[in-house]
């Protein structure tokens, strides 16, 4: 039963450089996406401040060239970043307005507004854009907007979607739901393909933005889009391309003046926005100029770039966008031939360089181009919206949404071993159960760590939170203990642990908003995993081979008591246990090679066999 909502609904994709809201509107049975005051249908993601006032969207932007230093821009980028991360200090180097670090680290933009000095977050600055866009909204409906389904990267942790929540909720707006942007471009996709979409379809949706790059493979089945797999890099996108243009002209200017201007706000930034336009430009022409008057310290600076430049400058960003798709479909395990339509969202996706490698990677498919790459996201968030008002009494189409979770959850199991419950990639909510076992005989409890990652050791993985579970009853090793965890559509993780024979229970409650990863946190686990994964398979060939002796040797104990072996038996077997006792319970463990409890094994078995064979 969908939630009642008081007053209008939109869907906004806040996006690092431009910004998009629209509306569902019930009379016309279509999205509507709403034009801002200058009548620009998407809005620039920039907030200034000057001597007496501030300025947000296309007003901040235009006066960034006079006001550099307190001209912020992509504030999306240091959504739940650390100040000291090598990424945010490249990027602040890239910037004319300063940064320093606030409380744990995190980066504080600085700025002066009415001649006083302020710092804000990257949720404060969200904030402000999102306050721009309630109003463009406002002024279209002629009401208050209270209301709103906010979009993020697919790839944002569970830190970063609550920053953007809270971003929202400064705003003043109640945020309904955080989709996936690409998951938001495929309900557009959906719906403008819905009337010739027959049986299921497989879509990719490549979403290259200015900061961010996205993208999911997703199948369509009647009403209900089920996210099969996701990838991307929350720190790429146009903006890079731009860096990359900024660098080669700053250099071109030197060599032709011997002078340096990269330490000056004012030339960057004029820089920046002529680079932007040319990359622009060179998205239909071969060529494109830059024309500076009075550029620096009274120099004129004119100037051209070729495609072909441009292409080469970014080559291995254009590289990186493949291996992502690659991965996403290896992920989904999906063949590319098994892809319907491959549709570009996002301003960036119109390079032509980039199309031209992504059909070439799809083996010449054509992509799909019939959506608007700009707006198609705030479209299917405003979809989104108009479903969680209401859907009974809205014209809104009918659709279910399955997403996926991005990263691994599970249990640590004895040895350090991470016991992978929910998979990546598992479509959400889902609820799956598994048995655990006390390690030894009558262990009255159970400390129980719940992590998430993609390593063999659980100790390499994030840490989510741990729980005990007492008052098991006397018992074997290896009595079951049920496990269940449950992972809800808004990734809230409840983990319970049960002891059937007396129903005790405890359980814990993960929420999204502590103790999640930060994106790059996540992109190095991946990345280790792959670059780790011998050094996992042999830390995992080696627990199991001690979880094999310490089996054997509580077999051969078990067999010791009130069996009625004959003393001599008895003797040998207790030497064996003994001997192999001296390796299980040696503090040095981690340096025993993997051979010597094999061999241990092996000697346990030469002399328990032929005992169990007597007494069979
Ligand atoms: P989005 O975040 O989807 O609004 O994308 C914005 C990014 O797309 C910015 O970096 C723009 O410079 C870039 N962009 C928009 N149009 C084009 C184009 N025609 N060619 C290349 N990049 C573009």
């Amino acid at each position: 039963m969908a939630k009642k909502y008081q007053g209008h609904a939109v869907g906004i994709d806040l996006g690092t450089t431009y910004s998009c809201v629209g509306v569902w509107q019930e009379q016309h049975c279509r999205v509507e996406i709403i034009h801002n005051d200058q009548g620009n249908r998407t809005t620039p993601s920039c907030v200034a401040f000057t001597e007496n006032q501030r300025l947000i969207g296309d007003a901040a932007k235009n006066q960034a060239a006079a006001n550099p230093t307190n001209t912020v821009f992509d504030a999306k980028r240091l959504i739940c970043r650390k100040y000291s991360d090598p990424i945010v200090k490249n990027d602040i180097l890239m910037w004319p307005f300063k940064v320093t670090a606030g409380i744990d680290d995190k980066p504080m933009i600085v700025v002066t507004y009415k001649d006083q000095e302020k710092h804000f977050s990257a949720e404060e600055i969200s904030s402000m854009v999102l306050t721009k866009m309630r109003q463009i909204a406002e002024a279209f409906l002629e009401s208050p907007v209270c209301n709103a389904v906010i979009t993020v990267p697919a790839y944002f942790n569970g830190s970063q979607r609550k920053a953007t929540r809270d971003a929202g909720a400064i705003a003043g707006l109640n945020v309904m739901r955080i989709i996936s942007e690409p998951t938001a471009a495929a309900i557009a996709y959906g719906l403008y393909k819905r009337l010739d979409c027959a049986g299921e379809r497989n879509i990719f949706i490549f979403d290259l933005g200015g900061g961010t790059f996205d993208v999911s493979l997703l199948t369509i089945k009647g009403k209900v889009f089920q996210v099969k797999a996701t990838a991307g890099n929350t720190h790429l996108g146009g903006e890079d391309f731009d860096n990359r243009v900024v660098s080669y002209f700053v250099k071109e200017f030197n060599r032709k003046n011997k002078v340096d201007i990269s330490g000056n706000a004012r030339a960057l930034r004029r820089l920046r926005t002529a680079c932007e336009k040319a990359k622009r430009t060179l998205s239909y022409a071969v060529t494109a100029t830059i024309e500076l008057d009075a550029f620096f310290t009274g120099i004129d600076f004119y100037s051209s770039i070729s495609r072909a430049r441009f292409e080469e400058l970014n080559s291995d960003l254009f590289r990186e966008c493949l291996e992502t798709v690659d991965q996403c479909l290896t992920d989904a395990k999906m063949d590319k031939a098994s892809v319907h339509d491959v549709v570009l969202v996002g301003g960036s996706s119109r390079i032509p360089k980039v199309q031209e490698l992504l059909q070439e990677f799809f083996e010449g498919k054509e992509l799909y181009k019939s959506i608007n790459p700009d707006e198609a996201v705030a479209y299917g968030a405003a979809v989104t919206a108009a479903l969680l008002k209401g859907a009974s009494e809205s014209t809104a189409p009918d659709l279910v949404l399955q997403d996926v979770t991005p990263l691994s959850l599970g249990e640590a199991e004895i040895g350090d071993v991470m016991c992978v419950v929910i998979p990546r990639n598992t479509t959400i909510p889902i609820k799956k159960s598994q048995i655990f076992e006390p390690v030894y005989d009558n262990q009255s409890y159970m400390f129980i760590e719940i992590y998430e990652g993609e390593r063999t050791r659980a100790s390499d993985n994030n840490l989510l939170g741990h729980f005990t579970l007492s008052g098991i009853p006397p018992a074997p090793k290896g009595h079951p203990i049920f496990t269940c965890f449950e992972l809800d559509a808004d990734g809230i993780l409840c983990v319970t642990a049960e002891e059937k024979t007396t129903g005790n229970k405890n359980q814990i409650t993960i929420t999204n908003d502590k103790g999640k990863l930060s994106q790059e946190e996540i992109e190095r686990l991946i990345e280790e995993a792959e670059r780790y994964k011998v050094e996992d398979e042999k830390f995992l060939e080696k627990a199991n081979a001690i979880r094999a002796l310490d089996d054997y040797v509580y077999d051969m104990e078990k067999a010791l008591i009130g069996s009625k072996l004959c003393p001599e038996d008895k003797k040998k077997l207790n030497s064996a246990i003994d001997k192999a006792r001296t390796v299980l319970d040696d503090g040095n463990k981690e340096n025993i090679e993997i051979h010597v409890f094999v061999e241990y094994l092996n000697e346990a078995k030469l002399i328990f066999e032929p005992i169990i064979a007597k007494t069979d």
